[in-house]
Parts: structure tokens; sequence; C-alpha cells
């Protein structure tokens, strides 16, 4: 594959930074449009080697200025964490319906062929019951953050009929990995363990997450940005499921920790939201691109433990 100019919005955040560091050490020259919101996680030695600007993806004018010349939008720019979408419902949709509305038009103004979009397997809502979820089921969004995700792929659909734009929406499944915030479970419960302080998990323990490897995630979404023809949705899921009361016993025998791991109830705004059983199956991407995620949990979790003691 040819050197591409590729513009990444969100690349300073958890899967974006991975993103751009692997497309970068592809040789593709990378620019990243990014608030800072949350920092910025792209190491120093990538970052020195990208162009950055610190601009909202809602601001359709920068946007559009900004990706000229590129080949290929990934769009991974969003508002996340259960916690901050619930105090901020609105924010929420309208970083994803504007900052959408400012890509779309980069692309169409620009020429840009390909736009890759980070959508969620939050969009199935509470349907993985009984089986890992394929992309053929009918969703059921039940958050702002996951409708929202809904209504742009739906959007990036009619932008292929009505404009010729390619484009994926990926559904990622839980993804850890190095840099994660804490507020998301993984990189919580190794804080907690690590401390030795209670290792707090919600309600029964059995609710089930896919936990997928960023690594992998990275890797399925750039072999989909070169492949992508017309408007396709793919699940990116590991199709382990795990229960987070198994979750945090492995993170407490693996830290050696004297945490308890304390039972207790989810705070009520994130009761409101939690899935019971959510896993994936990554079936149609094997189809589509010869690639799964295979990092199996506790290859991925001895990563994070590693850089956590480095
Ligand atoms: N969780 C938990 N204790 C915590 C944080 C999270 O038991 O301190 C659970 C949470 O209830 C959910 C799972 O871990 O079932 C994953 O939470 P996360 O916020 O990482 O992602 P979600 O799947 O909810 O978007």
């Amino acid at each position: 594959m040819s050197k591409q100019r590729i513009v990444v919005t969100g690349g300073a955040g958890f899967i974006g930074s991975h993103l751009v560091s692997k497309l970068v050490e592809r040789g593709d020259e990378v620019v990243v449009i990014d608030t800072l919101l949350r920092g910025n996680k792209i190491p120093k030695d990538v970052f020195k080697q990208i162009e950055f600007h610190r601009v909202d993806v809602s601001d359709e004018q920068k946007v559009a200025d900004i990706s000229k010349g590129a080949d290929l939008i990934y769009h991974f720019a969003a508002i996340l964490g259960v916690d901050i979408v619930a105090d901020n419902p609105i924010e929420t949709m309208e970083t994803e319906v504007n900052g959408m509305q400012s890509v779309a038009r980069a692309a169409i103004e620009n020429g840009i062929k390909t736009i890759v979009y980070a959508s969620t397997s939050g969009v199935y809502g509470h349907l993985a019951l009984e089986k890992s979820v394929d992309e053929e089921i009918l969703v059921d969004p039940r958050t702002s953050y996951a409708m929202a995700k809904r209504y742009n792929e739906i959007y990036l659909a009619s932008l292929y009929e009505e404009k010729g734009i390619h484009s994926v929406a990926i559904r990622f499944f839980n993804v850890y990995g190095l840099r994660q915030d804490n507020r998301m479970v993984i990189p919580r419960f190794f804080e907690q363990a690590t401390q030795n302080s209670p290792i707090t998990v919600y309600g029964s323990g059995e609710q089930t997450r896919d936990f997928t490897y960023v690594d992998d995630a990275v890797k399925a979404s750039i072999l989909l940005g070169d492949r992508v023809k017309g408007f396709e949705i793919f699940n990116v899921a590991n199709e382990r499921e795990s229960t987070i009361g198994e979750l945090a016993e492995i993170i407490k025998n693996m830290t050696q920790s004297s945490s308890e791991i304390k039972y207790i109830n989810a705070p009520k705004k994130r009761y409101d939201y939690e899935v019971g059983r959510r896993f994936g199956s990554s079936a149609k991407l094997e189809r589509f691109i010869n690639y799964k995620p295979n990092t199996d949990l506790q290859t991925g979790l001895d990563v994070v433990y590693k850089a956590l003691r480095d």
C-alpha cells in the first residue's frame, strides 16, 4: 500500500493514539484532530512525526481545511464512558452528530473517498442474551451515546448512496490496553488492586463483557480502512465472555493484592445503564479481512500489568 495522508479525529485518545502509532509506523502521513479534553495519549516520539491540530471536531470549517489532500479519515473522536455520558447526554449527542457532520463535509468538499468510524457495541443495548451478537440482529440502543452512534451509522450508509463515499462503522466491544483511563473497569481494577484498596465489583459481578485488546482493535481498523467498499458494519470483538467478578479475581491474583473484592451496588446512574450480558461475534470481520481479534484476556492483562510495574 502506498503512503497515504490520513486524518484521525480523536487521535490523542485511547484507541486513537494506538491507531496513530501504527499508521506512523507503516509510513503514513498522519494528521490528528483532537481537543485534548482527556489529555494527549500519543507517545512523545510518535507525536513528533505527526501533524497535530487542537481543534474540536464539530468545527466544520477547520476540519474541512485540515483535511485537504487526505485519502482517508478515521473518525474516532467521541465523548464516552458511562459516567460522563449519563451526566452529559446532550453534549454526547451533539459531539457525535456535529462531529460526523463535519467529517462528512470534509470528505465531500475534499473528494476524500473513505471514512472509518468508531461506533459501539452499545448499539445492541440489552440484546446479547443467549449468544454472541452479530451485525444482523436488530439493534436496541438505550443511551444517548449508543443512539447517536447508530444514527451516524445510518448517516454513513446514506452518504455512500448519495455521494459515493465508502465507509465502515466498527462496533467495538470493550477495548482495553495501555493508556486507558481508569474510569474503565480494567485499569480501575488494576489501580485498586495495586493500591490494596477494595476492588469494587458492581452488582452481582455476573454481568459479562467481551474484552478486546487494543492492538487487535487497531489492526482490524487498519485492515478495514484499507479494504472498505460501499458501506459496511463490523463487530470487533474477542468472542470470549468474561464475568466482571471473574475479572476482579484474575486481577487480584495477578497483582498478588491484599485487596478485598467488594460487591457493591453500582452508582445509580450506572445502574440505569448496566448491560447484563455482552459478547460479540467477529465472524463477519474474519470473512471480509481474514483477521479477527485473537489476543486472549490473560495475555492482554499481562501487558497492562507489566507497564504499570515498569
Ligand atoms: N464495573 C465494576 N466496577 C467498577 C467499574 C465497572 O463492576 O468499578 C463493571 C460495570 O458495571 C460493567 C463493566 O464493569 O458491568 C464494564 O464497565 P466499563 O465502564 O468499563 O464499560 P461498559 O461496558 O459499562 O461501557
